[in-house]
């Protein structure tokens, strides 16, 4: 099987004839087949990505390939990609098909890049481990005991499994970075408005951005400057120009001004090692030229509800259009209209979901919205007002990606609360917009990945690159 080291070498050996895109794609249909046990991969695109990948091969020949010819990409289930299916990881979408594709998945496709197959996913996006999935949970490719984070958490083990070059997740909360900490990928949360949101299946549309999951920094600036840019489609993309980052990775680094979060890199309940990891790479970072300052952030605790909150309002809202009428999941048994609903969406919906869905249509409701989504909505601002001054000082901030590691199945899942509060450094950047990336920075004893999170300005994309690829694991003897 070709040894897949960078988007940027992949072109160099195909021009030079060491492999063909058909090749490629039929080496991975076999990998994603070696690995159905992890089940990542709800369906492969076999077809499709044959015939694409004969089309690239003659456009490489003719010199006429794109950026990411033969790129071999894995779609989260909650994007669309026309002529394909798509699901969410829920039942209430069955047999769906999308009808046009994502903008970003366009913007894939239009540089030759070869979409391969749709990826396992918390359901709507919902959760933090993959158990959530009406498809079933997805392992992790080191620890099959172990979950691969969620909801993108079949995009991270595909990637981390080989069985594709890059994937596209989703972040709202956190889940690109936190499944991509899990299992030693690198994961990106763009800017709020970076890349269009069209022909993303919503979970909290003033929450939600795609990005990517990668192997290499420089796949992921590559990746990120091909889906960035205003989209008529979507009137939330922003009109600031995308930065190319991913040629000049390896210039010389000029010294920074770096926070890092007290309460996040010295609070109990964290677990020591990671503390440990994040801590070694702070000092890397202040032996290599740069300013490390301890910051305060005094309202860590007030994120996780903050979060809840709003977004469960946003899906309320957003998942409202699953009724059973026009597409997707349609209970036989309904006898009127109404029953027709109920039993659509409470045979379709699962657990969780359902959960957010009451949760949210109770913060919305007249009598709890004042106390509840009003209050939400202050408390964003705050939090918002105290990350972007910080950010008039600091080029960056740096925290773990995760309280801990990879858990065992069936850890969290009996209490939402715990598992809610995985998510308690991710989801800052959501609250407030800013770009974040996680990257591996360590193994813990228990053999599972670290990983580290820098979150930068709004639209400083090119900091949080420039110094998200100076973070480097140590060797240990
Ligand atoms: N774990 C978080 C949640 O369940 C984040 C999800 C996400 O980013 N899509 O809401």
């Amino acid at each position: 099987m070709y040894v897949f080291r960078s988007i940027s070498d992949l072109q160099q050996d195909l021009r030079a004839g060491h492999v063909t895109c058909v090749e490629l794609v039929q080496q991975h249909v076999m990998a994603i087949k070696n690995a159905s046990h992890l089940n990542c991969v709800l369906e492969t695109f076999e077809t499709s990505a044959l015939a694409s990948a004969q089309r690239i091969d003659e456009n490489i020949k003719n010199g006429k390939a794109g950026q990411l010819a033969g790129t071999i990409i894995g779609l989260k289930d909650t994007l669309c990609y026309a002529g394909h299916k798509v699901s969410a990881g829920s039942k209430i979408l069955h047999n769906f098909e999308s009808l046009y594709s994502a903008t970003a998945v366009q913007r894939l496709l239009d540089a030759d890049a070869i979409i391969i197959a749709r990826l396992n996913c918390d359901e709507f996006a919902m959760g933090s481990s993959n158990e959530n999935s009406a498809f079933g949970p997805v392992k992790h490719p080191l620890d099959p005991k172990r979950v691969p984070g969620g909801s993108s958490g079949g995009s991270a083990a595909a990637v981390a499994a080989g069985i594709c070059h890059a994937a596209l997740g989703t972040d709202t909360g956190g889940s690109i970075r936190q499944p991509a900490a899990f299992t030693g990928t690198i994961g990106l949360k763009p800017t709020y408005g970076r890349i269009s949101r069209n022909g993303l299946i919503a979970y909290a549309s003033s929450f939600d951005q795609i990005g990517p999951i990668t192997k290499t920094i420089e796949d992921a600036a590559l990746l990120f400057e091909i889906m960035s840019g205003k989209d008529a489609a979507d009137s939330t993309t922003a009109t600031e120009p995308v930065p190319h980052i991913s040629k000049s990775l390896n210039d010389k680094k000029t010294p920074r001004k770096i926070g890092y979060i007290t309460e996040c890199v010295e609070a109990d309940g964290i677990d020591p090692e990671v503390q440990a990891a994040v801590k070694s790479q702070l000092h890397a970072l202040q032996a290599a030229g740069h300013d490390i300052i301890p910051i305060s952030f005094p309202y860590l605790d007030y994120l996780v509800p903050v979060y809840y909150v709003l977004t469960t309002a946003e899906a309320s809202s957003n998942l409202a259009r699953f009724s059973g009428m026009h597409y997707g999941y349609r209970s036989s048994e309904a006898k009127d209209l109404e029953q027709l609903y109920k039993q659509s969406r409470s045979q379709g919906f699962g657990k969780e979901v359902k959960r957010r869905i009451m949760l949210g249509t109770f913060i919305l409701s007249a009598g709890y919205y004042e106390a509840y989504y009003n209050k939400g909505q202050k408390v964003r601002r705050l939090v918002q007002d105290m990350t972007l001054a910080y950010f008039k000082s600091l080029d960056a901030i740096i925290t773990p990606t995760t309280p801990g590691t990879a858990f065992e199945f069936g850890k969290n899942s009996a209490d939402p609360i715990k598992m809610y509060l995985e998510d308690i450094f991710t989801v800052q950047a959501n609250i407030t917009g800013v770009p974040a990336i996680s990257v591996p920075c360590d193994t813990h004893s228990n053999g599972m990945p670290i990983g580290i999170q820098v979150m930068c300005d709004r639209f400083n994309e090119r900091v949080l690159f420039e110094i998200a690829s100076q973070i480097k694991i140590p060797q240990k003897p």
